[in-house]
């Protein structure tokens, strides 16, 4: 795909990555800037499968209803059932025997499993349609940013080398992350050293299947939704797997572990290593008795959080894993694109208004250091530690969900579109919210380090089964969160006080991160 129309050496903006976060932006500027000139330059010539195939409830609202892709999601791509955690001790011998968590029934909202091979090639084509110039493949091989005036792009193609200007660049770079590490803003997260194996697998069991039902009728009645196309999380200590089924048939499979807790096997291919270390888990091993790895398609990243410091300039912004990358637990990936890419149309759109760009800069970085520093404290630091408890995870999920409900769902369904112009934990309400999220995170990862020194991890990760009844963007919703709040209570009575010595907020300590 290019566009046949001929190259000018000016633009109003120029995008650098035409995978979703740059088509994203593009199109988002089209519509709100009619006549504006967009140039996108993608470096590669069609689109590969890469990780990011599960939307959650805000990203599957900007796919659908933002972008306008419903109906296309729901021609081309698997609509998704929630997430579903299983878990396993040396008790377990069996995927009946395994604890479960996951929802009672159907997903309320949509959201779905894409391929993004597919996804980013039609939303690329979309802003195509809406306007946007395509150069691909091309790739910029340099940017020089001159604050409140024209960009200057080089950009190489297959017949050389152009330079190119534009009032504004928007980097969508992805992993490439091209004007934070330039620039020197490039900050890789050493506080959450996760790594990350993956690969698409063929012939992996059907979770709802005549084979599993036949082996586990009991097991397979009870659950009367579909398991299969949840993301289904098959989780153990300091570690935890995606499974994501694509439409089709092939399965997106793989492991992300905090490498202060997890020796992942070091000898042989990643894909063998990656099967090795999934068949130690009875879960994975029945799903997998039958599936071979596609190995073309196999993957290794090893530090996977980092962010830049600055997100926006006069004249520049990043957008999706060009500006930062947290962590793929819960899939929020494609809500991080949703924010900043609304948000840098919203910041071109408003300067091309008439109002002060440099001040509009000062207040998108503001909001999304704020973004990223919450969101992390809130929900990532540590919780390695204790994501393969099925007790604590149990809880710590449904308090998770129930805040992502109120304080970011509701808010993109309650004000639509203008929703994505609150980046998430920067509401004013949200800060008492970030500092109890905080709290509740450290505290299990607290309990659970004690677990681990006395060899006690894992004593409910057999015979359990917690079907939830999920959430809703209703404003009553908040109250299923009380009784939330007496389980940790009793939780800590029972046996949290024991670590009180080890407060929330005190980083976890070298001894506690060894097995005993
Ligand atoms: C292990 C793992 C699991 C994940 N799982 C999920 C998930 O389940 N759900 C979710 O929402 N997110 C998930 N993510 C995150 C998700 O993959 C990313 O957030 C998303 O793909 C980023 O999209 P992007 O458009 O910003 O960047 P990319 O998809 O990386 O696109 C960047 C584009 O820029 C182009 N480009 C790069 N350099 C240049 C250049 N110099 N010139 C021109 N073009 C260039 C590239 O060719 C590419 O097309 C996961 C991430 C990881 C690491």
């Amino acid at each position: 795909m290019a566009s046949l129309e001929p190259l000018d050496s000016e633009y109003d903006v120029i995008v650098v990555g035409g995978a979703l976060s740059g088509a994203a932006t593009a199109t988002l500027l089209l519509r709100q800037n009619p006549g504006i000139r967009v140039l996108i330059v993608e470096k590669s010539e069609k689109f590969g499968r890469k990780v990011g195939e599960a939307t959650v409830e805000v990203s599957g609202y900007f796919l659908g209803r933002t972008l306008g892709l419903m109906q296309y999601l729901n021609e081309k791509h698997l609509c998704k059932q929630g997430l579903r955690f299983w878990f396993a001790n040396e008790r377990v011998e069996s995927i009946d025997q395994a604890s479960e968590i996951g929802p009672r029934y159907l997903a309320r909202l949509p959201s779905y499993q894409v391929d993004r091979a597919e996804l980013d090639e039609e939303v690329l084509r979309r802003a195509v349609d809406a306007g946007a110039v395509l150069l691909r493949p091309a790739t910029v091989s340099s940017i020089r940013l001159n604050s409140g005036g024209m960009q200057e792009v080089e950009v190489k193609t297959g017949e050389g080398r152009r330079e190119l200007r534009a009032r504004w660049v928007v980097d969508a770079s992805g992993l490439a992350s091209l004007l934070a590490r330039k620039e020197g803003w490039w900050k890789s997260n050493n506080d959450h050293p996760t790594a990350s194996a993956w690969a698409r697998w063929r012939n992996v069991k059907d979770w709802d299947g005549r084979e599993l039902i036949d082996k586990f009728p009991e097991w397979a009645a009870a659950h009367c939704g579909t398991r299969g196309t949840a993301t289904n999380h098959v989780i153990g200590d300091g570690w935890w797997s995606w499974w994501i089924p694509l439409k089709g048939g092939d399965v997106s499979v793989g492991v992300v572990f905090d490498q202060r807790l997890v020796n992942f096997p070091q000898e042989g291919s990643v894909g063998d290593r990656l099967r090795a270390f999934l068949e130690c888990h009875p879960v994975a091993k029945e799903l997998l008795e039958h599936a071979e790895y596609v190995s073309e398609d196999v993957h290794w990243r090893r530090n996977l959080a980092y962010q830049s410091e600055v997100f926006a300039g006069d004249g520049f912004a990043l957008v999706g894993d060009a500006a930062a990358f947290m962590d793929p637990f819960y899939s929020p990936g494609m809500d991080w694109i949703s924010f900043t890419a609304f948000r840098t149309a919203d910041l071109i759109t408003r300067q091309r208004a008439g109002e002060d760009g440099a001040m509009l800069a000062e207040k998108h970085n503001e909001d999304f250091k704020l973004s990223l520093t919450r969101w992390f404290d809130a929900l990532y630091r540590d919780k390695y530690h204790y994501l393969g408890e099925y007790d604590l995870l149990d809880l710590a999920f449904q308090m998770d969900l129930g805040f992502y409900y109120w304080g970011v769902v509701r808010e993109v369904f309650a004000h639509q579109d203008r929703g994505f112009l609150t980046a998430p934990f920067t509401h004013p309400a949200a800060g008492p919210v970030a500092a109890i999220m905080r709290i509740y995170n450290r505290r299990f990862a607290a309990i659970a380090a004690r677990r681990r020194r006395l060899g006690q991890l894992g004593r409910m990760n057999d015979r359990q089964r917690h079907l939830i009844p999920g959430f809703t963007p209703a404003p009553g919703e908040i109250k299923k969160m009380i009784p939330l709040f007496f389980a940790w209570a009793r939780l800590e009575l029972a046996e949290g006080w024991k670590s009180w010595g080890r407060e929330a907020g005190e980083p976890i300590k070298q001894e506690e991160l060894t097995a005993p």
